[in-house]
């Protein structure tokens, strides 16, 4: 019979994270841990109130099936037990854990994928004035950083995006509005994001405003975060957007993320790979996905003040798998 263990832990950050739904001053997760003959697997979720979740409410569902988990309910069984969210991805993040674990092998055999040496990422510049998110853009690209993800809100989008442009010329851009932008206007918005060279503008419109977006014509991809959970989404997203960020948070884990890749690109679209302010034990779980997401967003661990003793071998703008386990 397995053991089952759930509990929320806070994890400070090192700096204020701000996008345009507010600032945030430390992660806080929720950790599933299940035992099997001696064997221990993890798994990491972060509840976001966005899409109405609690620690307490993730908890609470995590609990509702611990008799199941108990008795060996499998991966498979789960995906029909729980709607897509942070404690299914929890609970199937510690399951492909287990899994692997009791295997010996690792997530990227056990899917067949060959492990690079090196994971190229975004960085994240976080809502500020624009002198300091220029002065912020420079910094991780004098420490190597290539791709930034600029968060904004619905104010100050000339001279934010002008400022850090200005301070590196050369870094590929990505803005993420998180839904605060309206139909009107977007356009003028969209060209002047194409004239500074940015190479695509993550979910400017709240997700329930997604049908403005048929038959608007604009000059950079669009990116579908907030709109995009599971392969359910997709129908809705064709021909609005052309690439949707996959974050096991949303998706409910590994299990449903994978089966959306593949989905997302049958149907035209791209694949951007994401993640929520975590630690390292989230991000291992979406390792898989690197190989299929033009962009990968994956710098949640590296906003904490400390991260889990294990972790990912994070460097600016890059995770570096050949210098640590993985
Ligand atoms: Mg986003």
């Amino acid at each position: 019979m397995r053991k089952v263990k759930v509990g929320p832990e806070i994890w400070p950050l090192r700096a204020p994270f701000v996008i345009a739904r507010g600032g945030r001053s430390e992660a806080g997760v929720v950790v599933v841990e299940l035992e099997e003959e001696g064997v221990t697997g993890v798994g990491e979720a972060t509840p976001y109130a966005r899409y109405g979740e609690t620690a307490a409410s993730v908890q609470a569902q995590i609990a509702a099936l611990a008799g199941e988990l108990e008795q060996g309910m499998t991966r498979e069984a789960l995906q029909q037990a729980l709607p897509a969210g942070a404690a299914r991805n929890a609970i199937d993040s510690a399951l492909w854990d287990l899994e692997t674990r009791r295997l010996n092998s690792d997530l990227w055999r056990i899917n067949n994928i060959l492990r690079p040496d090196v994971i190229e990422m975004a960085q994240t510049i976080s809502i500020d004035s624009p002198e300091v998110m220029a002065s912020g853009a420079l910094a991780l690209w004098q420490n190597g950083a290539r791709l930034l993800k600029v968060k904004m809100d619905n104010t100050l989008i000339t001279e934010r995006l002008v400022a850090i442009r200005t301070a590196v010329p050369k870094a590929t851009l990505i803005v993420d509005a998180n839904e605060s932008w309206h139909s009107e206007g977007l356009a003028a918005r969209c060209q002047l994001l194409a004239d500074l060279g940015v190479a695509m503008l993550e979910q400017p419109l709240p997700a329930a405003e997604d049908a403005l977006l048929a038959n608007f014509i604009h000059p950079l991809p669009i990116c579908a975060d907030e709109s995009c959970h599971t392969r359910e989404s997709l129908p809705q997203l064709v021909g609005r957007y052309e690439m949707v960020n996959i974050k096991l948070d949303k998706t409910g884990g590994l299990t449903e993320a994978l089966a959306l890749a593949a989905a997302a690109k049958e149907a035209g679209l791209e694949v951007m790979l994401g993640c929520m302010l975590c630690t390292s034990r989230a991000i291992r779980a979406a390792l898989p996905l690197v190989d299929k997401a033009r962009f990968v967003d994956l710098d949640g661990p590296t906003w904490l003040a400390q991260d889990v003793a294990a972790g990912l071998p994070f460097r600016c703008g890059k995770i570096l798998l050949s210098e640590g386990s993985a």
